[in-house]
């Protein structure tokens, strides 16, 4: 059995960024994901676009991220960071979810990352603090993976669950979970007539006032309230959902469209995800069905892609060293050990009613992450990454977002280069060195 210096269990956004900034640091790094592509949900689930990179006032992502971002583009891709028409961040980042599968792909084996695909991480053997070795299965049977440092960016904090580690899941007061959505991607619509639709109607729309005249600099649509309130007493909207969102993506006349919502899921038990799977199929039937019937340029629209799995919000996430909090947010907070930056409004779409909680209206300052928020009490290599972070509920509804996901695992690989150089566990790995070493490979801490 080989000994790696660094081992990733999740090929999301969050793990990717891991593994790549480990292994070009020169550690031998594995990264262990159970489909066979990366990308997590930004590919899994269709969850585009990545927003935000930016604050009002500055780029709060950069690194890693931002050099996938430029890949992409030189690809046609992605047409870089746009203002966001709705307000809600400072900008949008569309991106095309195929090419992104096989640009991750190409960046791993670039870096020398290890693939180890289409394997399941299911249990942590551990000794005191010490993560000793995974537990994984695949086709080939059951194995087990030792490394020095672990690295969870599962999404779900698989490893801290197995390894017994405290974990928070759901709101505070009852448990409830942000709902699922299965986002969608439809293709032939005519986006000259919704755009000028959009335009030409402000007040059914959620849209920042300096695009009302001149045009939108993104296709990205929240409203038609009065279409689905139609549709609802029709009978023909069963969905907990007062509007409909979609999104534009860097190919004329393709949406994604995030407007399915299953609340009161378990998001880590799959009894309740099947059930939610079937719900969702039904959903995207009737938003379809509604999109053609009563909304302009959709007439001969199509089904382009459903979702590999039904997008998750969130679930379980670590109590860690330290948790992040509203407050932190609302004051732009700076941390001496901050490793990343978030820059999103938090963004809550109700557990169990049709709106969403969403502090747009505050224009969200950049604040800082710190890497306490990835260190799981009790643990001494173990770091975790991405939407498992150790946030409150409310906290968690911005910190979530893609682009720091991003931002937290190229923060952990190179605490894990920091850790190894000093011979030292991940949790005694110096926050300064971390923090230097990241503004060094373009990040923004
Ligand atoms: C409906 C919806 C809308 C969203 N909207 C936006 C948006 O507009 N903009 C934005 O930036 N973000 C948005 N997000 C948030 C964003 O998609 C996620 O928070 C982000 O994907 C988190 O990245 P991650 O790497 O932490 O986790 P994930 O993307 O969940 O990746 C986890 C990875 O780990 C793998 N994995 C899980 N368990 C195991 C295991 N035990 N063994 C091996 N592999 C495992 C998974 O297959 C996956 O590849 C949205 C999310 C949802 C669900």
């Amino acid at each position: 059995m080989t000994r790696h210096d660094v081992a990733v269990f999740g090929g999301g956004p969050a793990g990717v960024m891991a593994a790549l900034a480990a292994a070009r640091g020169g550690a031998r790094t594995l990264l262990v994901e159970r489909y066979g592509f990366l990308g997590g949900q930004s590919v899994s689930s269709l969850v585009t676009p990545w927003m935000a990179f930016h604050s009002f006032t500055r780029q709060a992502v950069r690194g890693i991220p931002q050099e996938l971002v430029e890949r992409l583009m030189a690809l046609g891709g992605c047409p870089g960071h746009l203002p966001d028409p709705l307000g809600v961040a400072a900008t949008l980042t569309p991106f095309d979810t195929e090419l992104t599968k096989l640009v991750l792909l190409r960046m791993a084996a670039e870096a020398k990352v290890e693939l180890l695909l289409y394997t399941f991480a299911f249990g942590v053997e551990r000794q005191g603090e010490r993560v000793l070795r995974v537990r994984v299965a695949h086709k080939g049977g059951e194995e087990w993976i030792e490394a020095s440092h672990f690295i969870d960016a599962t999404g779900d904090a698989d490893l801290a669950h197995h390894a017994g580690l405290q974990t928070r899941s759901g709101r505070e007061s009852d448990g409830l979970h942000q709902p699922l959505t299965a986002i969608f991607k439809v293709g032939g619509v005519d986006v000259e007539a919704l755009e000028r639709h959009v335009v030409d109607h402000p007040g059914e729309f959620v849209l920042d006032p300096r695009y009302l005249r001149g045009g939108m600099p993104a296709i990205a649509i929240s409203g038609f309230f009065d279409a689905v309130s139609a549709a609802r007493e029709a009978g023909r909207f069963p969905i907990a959902r007062d509007r409909i969102l979609l999104f534009g993506l860097p190919r004329r006349g393709e949406v994604a469209v995030n407007t399915t919502r299953i609340q009161r899921v378990d998001p880590v038990d799959p009894r309740s995800l099947s059930l939610a799977e079937v719900e969702a199929a039904g959903q995207i039937l009737a938003v379809h069905r509604l999109l053609v019937d009563a909304i302009p340029g959709f007439a001969r629209s199509f089904i382009l892609q459903t979702p590999v799995q039904t997008g998750i919000r969130e679930s379980r996430r670590i109590v860690g060293l330290y948790e992040l909090c509203a407050a932190d947010l609302a004051a732009g907070r700076d941390f001496e050990d901050s490793i990343a930056r978030g820059a999103f409004p938090i963004d809550i779409h109700s557990p169990d009613r049709t709106g969403v909680d969403c502090e747009s209206g505050k224009r969200q300052s950049d604040y800082g992450i710190p890497l306490r928020c990835l260190i799981p009490k009790e643990a001494a290599n173990l770091l975790v990454v991405g939407r498992a972070l150790s946030a409150t509920f409310e906290a968690h509804a911005s910190a979530r977002i893609t682009p720091t996901a991003m931002a937290t695992g190229q923060a952990a690989g190179t605490a894990a280069l920091v850790a190894l150089a000093a011979r030292c566990d991940l949790r005694e790995a110096d926050p300064r060195l971390v923090r230097e070493r990241l503004l060094r490979d373009g990040a923004v801490v």
